[in-house]
């Protein structure tokens, strides 16, 4: 992910997190989506962070007459083969052991959903969570069992601990903090919505979790409603950052339930926001956690805790990042 080239030159020191100054050069006039209640032109696909390699790919297949749920299928597979993204699929960081473990889900227009959890050795972990809503009887497929499944599904498994994540895990391991620093480095998640043109939604959300988790770890990416929720009748949302949080607030079942109660994708994501920074002594300055939306018009949103999330969106032919506004004004 490109996002990785933005973190060099600052740090926000009390937080903790690292960001940088090559997004400054970003329209802040497009930070906020408004909402208009008109309906936007379709199809779209949105997604978190920089990935416009991916979006391109999800909006070629909608393009060329695919489903919504094929197109955010092959965009994530885009980032999980991008070898430099060390933050899903090949070349993600691993945890304190020095394993790779993947978490990804899928979800569909009639509410159908699919998720992988601590998936070794298989790069497409979206890919494997399709397979599970589709052919299995089950919604969710951990460890092993995960990794027999691809295999008997003719997915390869191949290492993937690339010569880069090992150095890097080597450094860490130097002096192997217990609690990694939560920053823009070591966490990181392909969430990724799109609407047909028949104005069906779908989403997917892939990642590597946390870098140095500790062993057996598994984030919000896989859990359906805290990383990734669809209601093809109101609409979607997926979160990225400390997992963690996410969790605990259920947040994209909670932006989705916003909406449904009349919020745009942009308040409602706010909202979601404001659950985890306003509870009784939280500790959001020391974590970053990102949401994008879409509603059933096609208006979007993205709102983080921090400064520096972005969302790609690919609409009428622009495929471009857009900052997110942010609740954390203090640095
Ligand atoms: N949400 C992911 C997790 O906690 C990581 C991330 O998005 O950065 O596993």
């Amino acid at each position: 992910m490109k996002r990785r080239k933005f973190i060099k030159n600052a740090a926000l020191t009390s937080a903790g997190l690292a960001v940088g100054s090559t997004l400054s050069s970003c329209d802040e006039s497009k930070s906020k989506e408004k909402s208009t209640g008109a309906k936007a032109s379709l199809p779209l696909v949105i997604a978190t962070w920089h990935v416009e390699a991916a979006t391109a790919k999800a909006m070629e297949v909608l393009q060329s007459g695919g489903t919504a749920l094929d197109a955010v299928e092959q965009g994530c597979m885009i980032e999980e083969a991008n070898e430099k993204g060390q933050s899903v699929g090949k070349g993600g960081l691993p945890d304190r052991e020095g394993n790779v473990t993947l978490d990804a889900c899928i979800m569909d227009k009639n509410g159908n959903c699919g998720a992988v959890v601590y998936l070794k050795d298989i790069t497409h972990a979206v890919s494997i969570a399709r397979k599970v809503m589709e052919d299995t009887p089950h919604v969710m497929l951990a460890g092993e069992g995960a990794k027999q499944f691809a295999v008997s599904q003719g997915f390869e498994p191949e290492d993937l601990l690339t010569e880069a994540s090992k150095e890097a895990w080597e450094k860490w391991k130097v002096e192997a903090k217990y609690k990694p620093i939560i920053n823009i480095e070591n966490h990181d998640t392909i969430g990724m919505l799109a609407i047909d043109k028949n104005g069906d939604i779908s989403g997917a959300c892939t990642t590597s979790g946390l870098a140095y988790k500790m062993a057996g770890r598994v984030g919000d990416s896989p859990i359906i409603g805290s990383g990734l929720f669809v209601d093809n009748e109101i609409g979607a949302a997926v979160a990225t950052g400390l997992g963690e949080e996410v969790v605990k607030t259920v947040g994209s079942f909670l932006v989705v339930e916003l909406m449904r109660q009349g919020k745009s994708p942009q308040e409602a994501c706010e909202e979601a926001i404001g659950r985890i920074v306003n509870k009784p002594n939280s500790d959001y300055k020391n974590f970053q956690v990102g949401y994008i939306a879409v509603n059933k018009q096609g208006e979007t949103g993205s709102y983080s805790i921090h400064q520096w999330f972005s969302m790609t969106k690919f609409q009428d032919g622009i495929n471009e990042q857009i900052q997110s506004d942010y609740f954390n004004k203090e640095n």
